[in-house]
């Protein structure tokens, strides 16, 4: 029997494919770091205790712990980045009874949605079908965070991001043209046109145009940990439309390498994404520079890549160990939890 692959791509895999070599190595190929960073997991963990929060809103005690539980399952894998060192569960704890005190404060004007059977709209997971045939099933996956009202205005989604960034208005303003809002707000119009008649879709139904904006935990290791909410980022029908054309030629270019089964070409050496602007490297850099040097073949280059990384299917929904649902590949389509049956 032939089983069929599955290729799951989230915003943070759209961000990769600047270089598709890189999309291709982490989102097909699911090579990925045998550890987990401390930085990632501190955000992880963090959104833990926030999405703990809105559930039980007169109890400290639970939100803290599911951070510091979240923390402790993994502790033992962390890989501790050099430049955020002070990232550990002192500190986490501490940011999380400061967001807790602040709360009412961080959340002001703002109602996270309730939906019919009274939970609300928070760590929402969606999985939409862009591709399917006999062989293989790409997927749009995420988790929307939040998706609130503002008091007497618009539907907004609401995204947490954990910093080190100190420049607040800097930080915020990389959310106009990042993919990440741009992909649930897609999957969130996707459902209102492909299901008109679900409980997600009647929530959105005459409600205008849906905002986005980022809540922002800049932590740092000498000043406290500070919160602060971005503008409203609206993007219009043509930015929309835009965005769902990269995205299906992004599907196309996954469909024609499979089928090839080869290597793509080191598109960031060309482009210039082997290392961001910040000085960050890419985790395949190693592997592909040798390439460069050696002139290796693609054989090559995947035993470097076999001895520095793990093989791992890339599940975007179990990020972090966190999901609240267990969604199998059985009905991994069309979902978006608890809102569409
Ligand atoms: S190192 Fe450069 S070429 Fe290689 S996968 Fe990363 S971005 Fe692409």
């Amino acid at each position: 029997m032939i089983t069929k692959k599955i290729v799951r791509i989230d915003a943070s895999s759209i961000k990769d494919s600047s270089c598709f070599r890189r999309f291709y190595l982490t989102t097909v190929e699911g090579y990925c770091n045998r550890g987990i960073n401390n930085d990632i997991h501190y955000g992880t963990s963090f959104h833990k205790c926030v999405e703990e929060a809105a559930r039980n809103p007169n109890n400290k005690f639970i939100p803290i712990k599911a951070a510091m539980d979240t923390w402790n399952e993994k502790e033992s894998e962390l890989i501790i980045k050099d430049t955020a060192k002070f990232l550990d569960l002192t500190h986490l704890t501490f940011a999380c009874q400061r967001f807790l005190d602040q709360y009412d404060s961080i959340y002001e004007g703002l109602e996270i949605i309730t939906k019919s059977d009274n939970s609300l709209m928070i760590e929402d997971k969606f999985s939409i079908p862009l591709y399917e045939d006999n062989n293989l099933l790409i997927l749009l996956q995420g988790t929307i965070d939040s998706i609130v009202k503002i008091r007497g205005g618009c539907i907004c989604i609401g995204d947490w991001k954990t910093t080190r960034s100190y420049n607040f208005d800097e930080y915020f303003s990389v959310y106009k043209l990042s993919p990440q809002l741009k992909t649930y707000l897609w999957a969130l119009l996707w459902y209102k046109k492909n299901y008109p008649n679900s409980p997600i879709s009647n929530l959105l139904e005459g409600r205008g145009q849906i905002g986005c904006f980022i809540f922002g935990a800049f932590l740092s290791a000498k000043e406290i940990v500070k919160f602060k909410r971005s503008e409203i980022f609206w993007y219009g029908e043509d930015s929309m439309l835009e965005f769902e054309h990269n995205l299906l030629n992004l599907v196309s270019k996954i469909k024609d390498t499979i089928r090839q089964n080869i290597l793509p070409i080191a598109e960031g050496s060309f482009n210039g994404s082997c290392v961001s602007y910040t000085g960050y490297k890419c985790k395949f850099f190693n592997a592909c520079a040798a390439q460069t040097q050696l002139n290796s073949t693609p054989e090559i280059i995947k035993h470097v890549l076999s001895s520095s990384f793990i093989k791992r299917e890339y599940r975007p929904l179990e990020f972090g160990g966190g999901s609240k649902q267990n969604i199998t590949t059985k009905n991994e389509k069309n979902t978006i939890s608890n809102s569409t049956t």
